[in-house]
């Protein structure tokens, strides 16, 4: 593949400020990473906490995105799993060191010199990027375009949410109906579970779009749940909704937090907790998690909505998304 000098990049040079349009030089993999020429990538609520400074310590200046779907164009030397061609995801999760005691103990998530797609090391707002071999995911040809990218981490994400519940669980609130929660409603209604969605208050569209991917029920999430639900799992960043979903669970529910930043979570009566509720954080995800569901999407049809945006129009992307402008995901297609 002939590989230009140069590549269009939206850049975040100081945080609070919008990204700006830059040529800048192609990066050159190491040994064991690839070099990947970008067909699309998500645009993720995490994207916004980093740009708007709710995520402290960026590498800067940085290219934001972790929700990649490309190529591989070129590979370093010790590349074996990988070749030119090949039809990649790239997710937040970007490197591990496999020798802290979280990899130890299988929680690669929490690895104590982890680095970050888009966050701690460059991502996908660009035309091209680097990545550790190790974590790219293959993935399927019918997600080899625009519609895969909302997997990567809104997938991912989700899905590491949604395997936190008892697998036993029947009735299953989700506060939030954005990209995560578009995508692991299909899986859980593939799973013959019932999903009650909980959106803004009078979001008709959300509510509206929960409703026509299988959700059981749809409403306001100030308005008490319909049923007892038997685990809660919260998308949106807004942390008056635990104490709200506490009282939406039964008995020994579990409340899941998805999302990598929430407002304060006002205080609460222990009565609410009380009966064995338990509130849980979902932090970044495993490699495994990311074979489970791209297998999982894969069998279950998963269908991504998104909304395109060229590359250029990342701020606008980013705009839509902190003011709820859209249903789904949105994806930059370079
Ligand atoms: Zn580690
Ligand atoms: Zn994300």
């Amino acid at each position: 593949m002939k590989i230009p000098n140069s590549m269009q990049a939206m850049v975040l040079e100081k945080q609070k400020q919008p990204l700006v349009l830059k040529t800048i030089n192609i990066p050159s993999p190491s040994a064991e990473q690839v070099l990947v020429k970008i067909i699309a990538c998500g645009v993720c609520r995490t994207d916004l906490h980093i740009a708007d400074g709710e995520l402290s310590n960026p590498k800067l200046p940085l290219i934001i995105g972790h929700e990649i779907v490309g190529v591989v164009a070129q590979k370093g030397n010790a590349v074996s799993t990988l070749k030119e061609g090949d039809v990649i995801g790239i997710p937040w999760l970007g490197f591990t060191c496999g020798k802290c005691k979280y990899c130890l103990r299988g929680k690669e998530n929490l690895c104590e010199n982890a680095l970050f797609t888009g966050y701690t090391m460059n991502g996908g707002y660009a035309e091209y990027t680097i990545a550790f071999e190790k974590y790219c995911f293959h993935l399927d040809k019918k997600y080899a375009n625009a519609s895969g990218a909302p997997l990567l981490c809104a997938g991912l994400i989700g899905y590491r949410s949604y395997s936190m519940i008892d697998k036993n669980a029947e009735n299953i609130g989700i506060y939030g109906f954005g990209a995560a929660a578009h995508l692991i409603t299909q899986a859980a209604v593939f799973h013959h579970k019932k999903i009650y969605a909980f959106t803004r208050d009078g979001d008709v569209p959300a509510q509206q779009f929960a409703l026509n991917l299988g959700a059981t029920w749809a409403g306001n999430s100030s308005q008490p749940s319909p049923v007892k639900l038997d685990a809660a799992i919260i998308f949106a960043p807004a942390g008056n909704l635990i104490p709200k979903a506490l009282q939406d669970i039964d008995k020994g529910g579990k409340v899941i937090c998805g999302g990598i930043h929430m407002s304060d979570i006002p205080s609460f009566s222990y009565d609410i907790l009380w009966e064995e509720r338990s509130i849980q954080s979902v932090a970044n995800l495993t490699r495994k998690d990311g074979e489970e569901f791209l297998k999982l999407a894969a069998a279950a049809s998963i269908k991504t909505e998104t909304k395109l945006f060229q590359l250029h129009e990342a701020n606008e992307a980013l705009r839509q998304l902190r003011e709820g402008k859209f249903t789904g995901a949105a994806v930059l297609i370079m």
